[in-house]
C-alpha cells in the first residue's frame, strides 16, 4: 500500500516513520527544500514520550533532550505564584523533556527511508479520492496525509467548508540564546504580557514570550523584548542581552475551530492541519506525534480511518479548547483581574495541578 504524505514538520515525518513501520511505501512531499526546523525550543510532554516510543525514537530524543519540567509561574518580579510539583508529575505520568526543534525533526528524518523524502514539492490541490497536484505533476496514492501545518493546502481543498484558524488574540517570540546560567525552568506572567525559560541541554536557554496584540500588528524584534521585558525579574534582562537580534522568531498565534472529522476518502488530516492549538500547553507538537502513532496503529490492525478520527479527534479538540482558557487567563491585562487570578494561584495547592493534567499527559499508545 502506498502512502503520500503532505509536509516534513514533525507531524508528516512522524506520520511517515509509523506508517514505514507498519509496511507502507511512503513519499513524503515537502515544500522547503530541506528537511529542517528553524530555531526555538519544544516541550516535550510524557505523553509525547510515550508516543516517541511507541514509533522506536524515544531513546534517540532523549539523547537529545533535557528531561525535566517547567518550575512553576511566577509575576513580572520573580515572586512565585504557583509551584510545579515535578516529582508529583513524573511520578504521575513519567519525565517531560525539552528539545531543540532541530534535534528532533534530525531523528524523525534519520528513521524514515531516505528515498521517502521528497523536499522541493509544493502540493498544489488534493483529492478526497487520493489525487495530489503539485509542481511538476500528480499522482494517486491509497492513502494521503495532510500535515501541512496551519495553513494546510489539504484542508483547504478537500474541506473547503472549514473556518479559516481564528486569531488568539496575542503575539509570541521565541528565541534561543547563548549559554546562561539560569538553573530552574520557569513562565513569570504580567499584564497581557508573558515571558518564560527553559534551559536546554548544552547551556544555551530557550526563551518565548506572549503579549496581547492586534492580528498582523508591526513588530520591533528583539529591541520590543527589551522595552517590554527589560525590567522584569533576573535573569530576564540577562537572557535578552545573550539573544541575537537575528534570531527571534515572531508569530501571531492562531487556533483551528473545531473539525467535525479529521477524515474524508482517502484523506486524513494530522498535526496543525488537524488541530493548530495556541501554545500554552505546549501540546500541539505533543498531538502530531500522538496523531502519528495511532495512524499507524489504525492502518496496521485493519481499524481503518474511522478509527483514527474517533481516537483523535475528541482528544486533539479537548486539548486545544483547554489551551484556549490557559492562554486567555494567563493574557489578562486588567489590574484587578490579574490581582484575583495571582491570589488564585497562589492559593492553588502544587499537586492539583498534577492532578488536573491528568486528561492531557495519561496517554498511552
Ligand atoms: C510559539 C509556539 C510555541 C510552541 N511550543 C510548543 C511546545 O513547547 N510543545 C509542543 O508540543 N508544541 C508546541 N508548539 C506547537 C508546535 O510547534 C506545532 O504543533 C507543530 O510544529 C506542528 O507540526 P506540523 O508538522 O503539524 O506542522 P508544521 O510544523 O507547520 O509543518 C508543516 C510542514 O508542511 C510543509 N508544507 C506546508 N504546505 C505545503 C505544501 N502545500 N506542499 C508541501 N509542503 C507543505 C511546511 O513547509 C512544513 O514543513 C508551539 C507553537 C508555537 C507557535
Amino acid at each position: 500500500m502506498r502512502a503520500i504524505i503532505i509536509g516534513g514538520g514533525i507531524a508528516g515525518l512522524a506520520s511517515a516513520l509509523a506508517l514505514t513501520r507498519r509496511g507502507w511505501r511512503v513519499e513524503v512531499f515537502e515544500r522547503a527544500p530541506e528537511f529542517t526546523e528553524v530555531g526555538a525550543g519544544l516541550s516535550l510532554w510524557p505523553n509525547a514520550l510515550r508516543a516517541l516510543d511507541a514509533l522506536g525514537v524515544g531513546e534517540g530524543v532523549r539523547g537529545r533532550a533535557v528531561l525535566e519540567g517547567q518550575a512553576g509561574i511566577r509575576d513580572a518580579a520573580g515572586r512565585w505564584l504557583s509551584r510545579t510539583d515535578t516529582a508529583e508529575l513524573e511520578r504521575r505520568y513519567g519525565p517531560a523533556a525539552m528539545i531543540h526543534r532541530a534535534d528532533l525533526l534530525a531523528v524523525l528524518r534519520a528513521a524514515v527511508p531516505e528515498e521517502a523524502l521528497r523536499p522541493g514539492i509544493t502540493v498544489s490541490e488534493v483529492r478526497p479520492d487520493g489525487m495530489v497536484a503539485y509542481s511538476g505533476g500528480q499522482s494517486r496514492a491509497d492513502l494521503v496525509v495532510g500535515a501541512d501545518g496551519l495553513g494546510s493546502v489539504t484542508r483547504q481543498s478537500v474541506w473547503p467548508e472549514a473556518p479559516a484558524p481564528r486569531y488568539a488574540g496575542y503575539t509570541a517570540w521565541r528565541v534561543v540564546t547563548a549559554p546562561v546560567l539560569v538553573g530552574e525552568a520557569s513562565e513569570s506572567w504580567g499584564r497581557g504580557e508573558r515571558f518564560g525559560y527553559i534551559p536546554l541541554p548544552d547551556g544555551r536557554v530557550y526563551c518565548y514570550a506572549a503579549a496581547n496584540a492586534p492580528e498582523g500588528a508591526p513588530d520591533s524584534g528583539l529591541t520590543g523584548l527589551h522595552a517590554r521585558f527589560g525590567g522584569w525579574h533576573h535573569p530576564i534582562p540577562a537572557l535578552l542581552d545573550a539573544a541575537d537580534p537575528g534570531a527571534v522568531l515572531h508569530h501571531d498565534l492562531y487556533e483551528l475551530p473545531p473539525l467535525a472529522t479529521y477524515v474524508r476518502g482517502n484523506v486524513v488530516l494530522a498535526g496543525d492541519a488537524a488541530h493548530a492549538m495556541t501554545p500554552n500547553l505546549g501540546q500541539g507538537a505533543c498531538q502530531a506525534l500522538e496523531d502519528a502513532v495511532v495512524l499507524g496503529t489504525v492502518m496496521g490492525n485493519g481499524a481503518g480511518l474511522g478509527a483514527y478520527d474517533r481516537q483523535r479527534r475528541p482528544r486533539a479538540q479537548m486539548i486545544t479548547r483547554r489551551s484556549r482558557r490557559i492562554g486567555a487567563v494567563a493574557q489578562w491585562a486588567s489590574p484587578a483581574a490579574v490581582t484575583v487570578r495571582n491570589t488564585a494561584l497562589r492559593l492553588l495547592p502544587s499537586a492539583s495541578f498534577a492532578r488536573s493534567l491528568a486528561p492531557v499527559l495519561d496517554w498511552a499508545a
